[in-house]
């Protein structure tokens, strides 16, 4: 039997003296005089287990295919290490080679690949120091969020990834379909002669991935109060940023009985406590991210953990950026969507701190979140973080059964798509306030990676999904 188990890490929290059986996947071979040296890791820890092979105490034929990517299992006994860098290291009596992978053509036979290189590999990468540190912290941030909702009472709720009611916006969703696109029902008479016949598809109309649950979590909120999903969204925009994925995670709390300062408060807390939490479980990856990604990792987490975010009102801030003598690639002034090199400056330049903005004007925002008494702004709030800009996004919702309808209207939206949302503005309606944080935005943060093609598994951009 092989059962799961015997990590490296925890063998590396031993001391010598004992019998002990690793396995993983060779990450480098040194051979010296009468001894050979392997950096044996299994993922388990950002720390590698070293395993000694004195000259004579495995046969030469096996010993010739432990190279660079073999995968083995090593038994011997565990010793005190002479050497720096690791207390224990492994004396191999017996070695199982699993599998090789022939020298010659192992792409990470060296180091020093580009991150491109290794996107282009992303069956092997993750064995790579690099995204094991990705991976492992990815990991733990998952961990920390639900941690945190946990701890403060917050109900998790699985909200639908196909959704049937295109009431999100339906310009960047993905379609979903069982129809024969070489061969498409055609409607045969009245005014949408000629349109496809969505009655003919699966769910009997247009259905697509979701780009957020928000709509399905204040359902949810408006039963169980404090409520969160963490689920995959989908986005067809064709951006090809460093921000942007087709298909990226989403955590979304959703609160009754909550109005924006109090989402405020939850967001600063919540991000807060995530990354501490992280910072506590995952300071070896982390140190690596801020040795050889990006050296200011450390002492920005370290500032935002204790720090006070900064609150602006969206107008105060078009005052900043337009009094700031910038030149802007594009344009500032009252009622324009701030961009990424606004969001910037407000958090690098102006506070050097994460900055929450809010009451947007109406225009720019979602129907959903409520009007304030002038009439011309909204209860809605951004999150802005240095390096990476928008981190969150959300608002108070608009709870009043009327104003909501106008609303929906006067965005030119169809009414009865909204039938549901609207009902649960006629039984019980409750003040309540929701964000939606991007998981891989919050990663980029923790690691320093540039791009966000680095910090999910298998990224989706346009033009590429191949693994
Ligand atoms: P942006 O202006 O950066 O495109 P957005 O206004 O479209 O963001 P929201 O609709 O508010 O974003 O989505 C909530 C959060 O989801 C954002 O704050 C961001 O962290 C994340 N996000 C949005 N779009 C993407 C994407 N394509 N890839 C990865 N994360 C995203
Ligand atoms: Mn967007």
């Amino acid at each position: 039997m092989i059962e799961p188990g015997g990590y490296i890490k925890d063998i590396l929290g031993k001391s010598g003296g004992v019998s002990a059986s690793a396995h993983g996947w060779v990450k480098t071979r040194r051979d010296s005089k009468g001894v050979s040296f392997l950096q044996l890791n299994d993922g388990s820890s950002f720390a590698d287990l070293q395993i000694v092979i004195e000259a004579g105490s495995i046969e030469e034929e096996l010993l010739k295919h432990v190279t660079t990517g073999a995968c083995v299992r090593v038994d011997g006994d565990l010793v005190d290490s002479p050497g720096g860098g690791q207390t224990v290291e492994l004396k191999a009596k017996e070695i199982y080679l699993f599998g090789e992978a022939d020298p010659t053509t192992y792409p990470l036979q060296k180091k020093g690949h580009t991150m491109e290189f290794l996107r282009d590999i992303a069956h092997l990468r993750t064995r790579s120091n690099t995204f094991g540190s990705v991976f492992r912290v990815r990991n733990a941030l998952a961990r920390a969020i639900h941690n945190f909702f946990q701890r403060n009472g917050f109900l998790y709720v699985h909200t639908p990834i196909i959704t049937a009611s295109d009431a999100e916006g339906a310009g960047a969703m993905f379609g979903v379909t069982t129809l024969d696109l070489q061969n498409v029902p055609r409607v045969k008479e009245g005014d949408k002669k000629g349109h496809t016949d969505y009655s003919e598809d699966f769910f009997g109309k247009p259905a697509f991935l979701t780009v957020s649950g928000q709509l399905e979590a204040e359902i949810f909120a408006l039963s169980f109060s404090n409520v969160y999903t963490f689920g995959p969204t989908f986005r067809a925009e064709n951006s090809n940023t460093p921000r942007h994925l087709a298909e990226f995670w989403m955590i979304e709390p959703e609160m009754a009985f909550c109005d924006l300062a109090g989402n405020m408060a939850l967001a600063e807390k919540f991000l807060k406590s995530v990354i501490a939490e992280v910072m506590d479980t995952c300071a070896p990856d982390l140190e690596f991210f801020n040795k050889r990604i990006d050296d200011t990792v450390l002492s920005t987490l370290d500032h935002v953990v204790n720090s006070d975010f900064v609150h602006i009102t969206y107008t105060e801030a078009v005052q900043i950026l337009e009094k700031s003598g910038q030149t802007w690639e594009f344009p500032v002034g009252w009622g324009i969507d701030l961009q990424s090199e606004h969001e910037r400056y407000l958090t690098e330049q102006t506070f050097k701190k994460p900055v929450i903005v809010t009451d947007y004007p109406k225009e720019i925002k979602a129907f959903y979140m409520r009007s304030n008494e002038d009439g011309k702004t909204v209860r809605a709030m951004d999150v802005l973080a240095p390096r990476i800009g928008e981190i969150i996004g959300g608002s108070q919702r608009e709870e009043r059964h009327d104003v909501l309808v106008e609303k929906i209207v006067g965005q030119g939206l169809q009414l009865d798509a909204y039938w549901w949302y609207l009902e649960l503005r006629k039984y019980g309606s409750a003040p309540h306030a929701g964000f939606g944080l991007g998981f891989e935005r919050l990663m980029l943060y923790l690691t320093g990676m540039k791009n966000i093609r680095d910090v999910i598994p298998f990224p989706r951009t346009p033009g590429s999904a191949e693994f």
